[in-house]
């Protein structure tokens, strides 16, 4: 009896994580770092239309299996900037047409967290030159297009821990204010595994000022997740994963608290919140 209760979960969680098909879509929520689900109505044209919005191209899927599957034939799915204001008009540029929509407001929540390492908070010269170089690398494989026709749009959890802190969090380090928090930070003791949460390939890894020992994985269609403060690496660029896949371990290289992981998902080069795409 001991063994029968892990292997079920096991094997459920793994029908879970790996079902693929039709029809799969992240939650949509319609405020700064969400998701908008845009039905691109008109569009009737076998392959996925090219679909932009703000300069960068955008996940296109088959409307089939989905909600949208009587309404229209193609969906653009879209990362919402947390900077977005819910006045402005968001718009989809898609086969010569405009697809705008509108958003909610979302009041995300401070946090003050104090950091030892002051170079952390108040980086020299030398180091922000560092920063802009590494954040110039990051934002090349955020934009990073691979043509898949259905990417993996929903995830399972990269690390077993509590999550300490959300996504969209107002930071403030040693009582100065900060970016917003760009990812899901997961608490796990050092060195426990952290795996892929679907399919994809390394795009790219890294020693990073602020986010230590980095993994960034490609999903297909600008569709991203990055992985940091790694004591250790596992993989190199290239390497095509599947979900549960071991990508390194649990650390606290770069700017933190404590050990934990910090884990971003990227679409079209806009950090959203991770919890969109969890699958339970
Ligand atoms: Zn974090």
């Amino acid at each position: 009896m001991r063994l029968m209760k892990p292997l079920v979960t096991t094997s459920l969680a793994l029908i879970l994580s790996t079902a693929l098909y039709a029809g799969d879509l992240p939650k949509e929520s319609r405020v700064p770092g969400g998701i908008a689900v845009v039905p691109l109505s008109g569009i009737v044209s076998a392959s996925a239309p090219k679909a932009d919005f703000r300069g960068n191209r955008v996940m296109v899927v088959s409307a089939t299996g989905t909600a949208y599957e009587n309404q229209t034939r193609w969906l653009a799915v879209v990362g919402i900037p947390l900077k977005a204001k819910s006045a402005q008009k968001l718009v989809i540029s898609a086969g010569g047409e405009k697809y705008p929509f509108t958003i909610e407001d979302k009041e995300y929540k401070a946090q003050y967290l104090t950091i030892k390492n002051k170079k952390h908070v108040n980086p020299d010269p030398e180091q922000v030159k560092r920063w802009r170089r590494e954040k110039a690398e990051m934002v090349g494989a955020f934009k990073h297009w691979d043509p898949i026709a259905q990417p993996p749009v929903t995830f399972a959890l990269p690390a077993k821990g509590p999550f300490s802190s959300p996504f969209g969090l107002k930071r403030f380090f040693n009582k100065q204010p900060r970016n917003p928090h760009s990812g899901l930070d997961i608490a796990a003791p050092l060195g426990a595994p952290i795996t892929a949460p679907a399919s994809g390939t390394v795009l790219t890894t890294g020693n990073y000022f602020f986010n230590g020992n980095t993994v960034i994985m490609d999903h297909g269609q600008g569709l991203t997740t990055m992985y940091c403060h790694m004591s250790r690496i596992d993989v190199k660029p290239g390497d095509k994963l599947k979900t549960g896949d071991t990508l390194g371990l649990i650390g606290k290289t770069g700017r933190v608290t404590g050990p934990h992981l910090h884990w971003s998902v990227s679409l079209n080069n806009v950090r959203v919140d991770p919890i969109l795409f969890l699958n339970n």
